[in-house]
């Protein structure tokens, strides 16, 4: 029976809006291929795929066109059938360029998927599952880009027992997570016996927060019997989502400072993620293409797009019929999303949504805020799920104190949730703090 009265959550959190509402409801649409796709060769965490195809050379849609370079890689496939125009770099989301396949696509080709080599979830191993999930080319689709592979694998010496799959989608405007659940919800239970074989974890969990409750009984209602999966429906707070707090929630398991999830014995996987292995495994295909919500109050066409890999947010926003004085564009949802300077950059595995602003909004929004000196309110402290203290590291970070950062107050912890900044008075950007403090850390110790 579904308890959707159930307390499981965090300490600390917080409540924006969660502003899910105009596209909640809307089915899941197939976007228009661009003139042009860009693939980055590097779309996930680890080192970038290796090309195996060349310019002027004929594609088609699913083709391999980068093979992974090492374990910490996956593999790349052609989001459509086209010729490869050239093999070059490419803007990426924080401005550094990144090698890339150009493809034209062909605009009368039927852009079918031509089958691949199945893997039969009866009859493969868990290596063998393992491997064909690298080769789709699965990656984390929740943000985190993380090779799916890789998380299967946990370090010598830690088994799993646990599979958490995360359809909380905490992140305000995106709805994307909870259309799949009602969408593809036979493609996620085939995921989750893909996924519980290839981990020999004994058990799984779907989370889900209580504002999407039709998803919840969807799954409660199609969940096969001879399945070990139970759906957990959690309070809506943000960063519920989050892989730490998420776990923490429903299993009540802290992972430690540094740590990861096999250190509790748990793993978590985001619920499209898990539907694309179920959708794609069985027909031996790759990511050619992903779910993203495209909202915000400045976009005309809200909606849940499938959308091929490679689109720029520029065509994207076009398409969906953006106000022409949008200011301010994120990839994914306002409080995590990076927000984007250039608008040609392509839309990667890892983006699950486009959210756009006009400047009159945001204005509306922050009140043309100003940012004041801390008044040791403490409101940062209590929003922070990792009790950390946001306020100490605001003023080291400004002081460009590094070392006190990470050493005595675990910068390094910090997930960039920006529940912190959202509750401030003084509007501190906090978390904008954070970001450059890590990445001047990361600096600092390769140049050591
Ligand atoms: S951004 Fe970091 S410091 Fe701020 S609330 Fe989130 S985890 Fe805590
Ligand atoms: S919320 Fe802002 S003003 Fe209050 S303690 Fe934190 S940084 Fe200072």
């Amino acid at each position: 029976m579904l308890n959707l009265a159930r307390k499981d959550s965090f300490a600390n959190g917080i409540h924006p809006p969660e502003m899910k509402d105009e596209t909640s409801h809307l089915a899941i649409r197939r976007f228009p291929f661009a003139p042009l796709l860009i693939v980055p060769l590097s779309q996930h965490l680890g080192k970038p795929a290796s090309s195996v195809v060349r310019a002027g050379q004929e594609v088609s849609r699913g083709q391999v066109i980068a093979e992974a370079d090492g374990f910490m890689s996956v593999a790349m496939h052609a989001p459509a059938s086209g010729i490869v125009k050239k093999i070059a770099l490419a803007p990426g989301i924080g401005g550094n360029m990144i090698e890339s396949v150009y493809i034209e696509p062909h605009p009368a080709s039927s852009q079918e998927v031509e089958g691949g080599e199945a893997c039969d979830v009866e009859s493969a191993t868990a290596d063998e599952i393992i491997a064909a999930i690298q080769s789709a080319g699965i990656v984390g689709l929740g943000g985190a880009a993380f090779p799916t592979h890789v998380k299967l694998k946990p370090p010598e010496g830690k088994t799993l027992d646990t599979l958490i799959i995360n359809g909380v989608e905490c992140e305000p405007y995106l709805t994307t997570d909870h259309r799949v659940m009602l969408e593809q919800t036979a493609d996620i239970f085939n995921g989750i016996r893909y996924l519980l074989k290839a981990t020999g974890a004994g058990e799984s969990i779907i989370a889900i927060e209580a504002n999407k409750s039709d998803a919840a009984k969807k799954l409660q209602d199609e969940c096969p019997a001879d399945l070990p999966v139970s759906i957990r429906v959690c309070p809506v707070k943000y960063p519920q989502g989050a892989e730490k707090m998420v776990i923490q929630s429903l299993l009540h398991r802290e992972i430690p400072s540094g740590g990861l999830p096999a250190d509790v014995g748990a793993i978590c996987v985001n619920v499209a993620t898990t539907a694309e292995i179920g959708r794609l495994l069985p027909r031996g295909h790759g990511i050619q293409e992903r779910v993203i919500t495209i909202g915000g109050p400045g976009i005309k066409r809200k909606g849940n797009y499938r959308i091929p890999i490679g689109t720029t947010v520029r065509f994207a926003l076009d398409e969906a019929g953006a106000a022409k004085d949008i200011a301010r564009v994120f990839l994914g949802g306002p409080m995590m999303g990076p927000s984007v300077s250039n608008l040609d950059i392509p839309i990667t595995k890892g983006t699950s949504g486009i959210t756009a602003f006009t400047q009159a909004q945001i204005d509306e929004a922050t009140g043309h805020k100003h940012i004041y000196p801390c008044i040791h309110c403490a409101r940062c402290v209590e929003a922070c799920p990792l009790f950390l203290n946001p306020s100490q590291l605001g003023i080291l970070a400004k002081n460009e104190e590094y070392d006190r950062m990470v050493g005595e107050f675990h910068l390094m912890d910090c997930f960039e949730c920006g529940a912190c900044s959202y509750v401030c008075p003084s509007h501190i950007p906090l978390v904008q703090y954070f970001r450059l403090s890590k990445k001047m850390v990361r600096k600092l110790s390769a140049a050591k």
